[in-house]
């Protein structure tokens, strides 16, 4: 049994980093375990877990299992989490207690709980003293063992708990089992090590360390020859791409590269404002075959509070490389994050957070109320504000968040641009895509076009979808 510790997971050492090429293996005993079984694996969270349920999915069915949407089919569930905000911890338990009841009527159901929130300490402690017949808890640097984890629970018959604290190593033969024939997730780094005070994810994922160049453009030239259009290169900050490797390399010679593989688009998450420089905004506006899309994190408008959050850049240094971003790259459109509520923020704050979504005009935005973790600092700092006067600031933001949402897509109105067609819509007649620009198209058209990048017109617009008819 191995145990989270949120303090052994904020050290970052020099020690260096391990890429290891083969250190997934299916023990003997459990290569056909799951003959004839089904499993059901849920996701919360950001692409990275949708990422882990992938490598998670390939993993069960090496172990013979075949997946199942519908929970109750299953054999085995597996609960990927995510800690990135409280509510979390609300599904997660509301979660288990309907595989609980499952459980109770199928004994033999195996339940598993991984991801973020396997992390940490106070989650772990629960499922050990108050969910006992939870079988496995396993973290993100112990995916690859799945199979002995599970071996150990099933041959023991007793819980197997397995999260290791560390900084992490790189493991390269983890199986993937895409959920897209398309469009493929392509990690390129790991952890963060940017700390920000209100953010867990540094302790729940280690430190940042990048994939080699080679690994990375190995894995989007199987993609390519293998039929997929696009790939997403995910990493918390992947404009810090290359930093801690022992080459002269940055993410502006990954994007070129990647580029050059031919892979028809080219997309890329969560960019930090602070690492962002002017050879990556060349690179993307250089080659046709990286998306005119920046997701660029703002989390506060307001200078004090970003000094708070330590964040590293001002709202000046935001709005400079936003404009700069939008001069240089042609067509572009950018997403931001926005937190309302960190603690101490006043209505001045708040109002210069406002300003900034007034001066930026955002395509779209996720936005959230601040919520404490566990072990971060800004947990420990006061919040005197009302549950009231927090979700009155969310309301307020979001209705002007909305506001230039619909104003920017009113601007397709009648244009005529490209969607990659990825899956049914839910609107019958139609299916659904993305634009370059990563806008939600449902497109009026039949299923010979799936897995076609194809030149739509827009026909009608609301505020997070339009819709559009094929051109030619
Ligand atoms: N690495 C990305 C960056 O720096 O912008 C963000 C990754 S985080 C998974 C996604 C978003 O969750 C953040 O941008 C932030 O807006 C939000 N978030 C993170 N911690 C939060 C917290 N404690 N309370 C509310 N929102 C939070
Ligand atoms: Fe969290 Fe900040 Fe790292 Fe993003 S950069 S993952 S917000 S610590």
């Amino acid at each position: 049994m191995n145990l989270p510790d949120l303090k052994q997971a904020q050290k970052r050492t020099k020690d260096e980093i391990k890429i290891i090429y083969d250190d997934y293996s299916v023990p003997e005993g459990m290569k056909n375990i799951g003959k004839d079984k089904k499993y059901f694996v849920k996701t919360y969270g950001c692409q990275m877990n949708v990422h882990d349920s992938e490598n998670i999915c390939a993993i069960l069915e090496d172990l013979g299992y075949s997946e199942t949407l519908t929970m109750e089919d299953a054999d085995i569930i597996i609960l990927n989490t995510c800690a990135i905000r409280e509510n979390a911890h609300n599904k997660l338990f509301g979660f288990l207690g309907r595989v609980k009841h499952l459980k109770d009527e199928k004994p033999g159901i195996i339940c598993g709980i991984c991801g973020c929130m396997a992390q940490e300490e106070s989650v772990v402690e629960t499922l050990k003293e108050k969910y006992k017949w939870v079988d496995i808890v396993f973290g993100t640097h112990n995916i690859h063992k799945l199979p002995y984890i599970l071996e150990s629970a099933i041959k023991n018959d007793k819980q197997e708990i397995e999260v290791y604290s560390i900084e992490g190593n790189i493991y390269e033969s983890i199986p993937v089992k895409r959920d897209s024939k398309y469009k493929a997730w392509v990690n390129i780094m790991l952890g963060c090590d940017k700390f920000c005070t209100y953010c867990i994810v540094p302790y729940t994922r280690g430190k940042q360390r990048s994939r080699l160049p080679k690994d990375i453009i190995r894995e989007v030239e199987k993609l390519v020859s293998d039929g997929y259009l696009e790939v997403t290169l995910l990493g918390q900050n992947v404009n810090a791409y290359g930093k801690d490797l022992d080459i002269d390399y940055t993410m502006s010679n990954l994007l070129s590269d990647v580029a050059r593989t031919g892979i028809k688009r080219i997309r890329f998450v969560t960019s930090h404002p602070w690492d962002f420089n002017d050879s990556m905004i060349d690179v993307i506006a250089k080659y046709d075959n990286i998306m005119p899309y920046i997701h660029l994190p703002l989390q506060s408008g307001s200078d004090r509070i970003l000094k708070l959050m330590g964040r590293r850049y001002t709202k000046e240094e935001y709005i400079n490389l936003f404009n700069k971003i939008k001069e240089r790259i042609p067509n572009v459109s950018i997403t931001t994050d926005i937190i309302v509520a960190f603690p101490g923020e006043t209505d001045e704050d708040f109002q210069d957070t406002l300003d900034v979504v007034d001066t930026c005009k955002f395509d779209s935005a996720f936005t959230f109320i601040y919520s404490p973790r566990v072990g971060t600092p800004a947990a420990k700092m006061e919040n005197p504000l009302t549950e009231e006067e927090k979700n009155n600031r969310l309301y307020k933001l979001n209705e002007l968040v909305n506001k230039y949402a619909n104003l920017k897509n009113q601007e397709y109105m009648d244009k005529v641009v490209p969607v990659l067609i990825e899956g049914p819509s839910e609107k019958e007649g139609f299916l659904m895509g993305y634009t370059d620009t990563m806008k939600l198209v449902n497109v009026e058209c039949s299923e010979k076009y799936l897995g076609k990048i194809v030149n739509v017109k827009i026909t009608s617009v609301k505020t997070w979808s339009m819709d559009a008819k094929i051109v030619d």
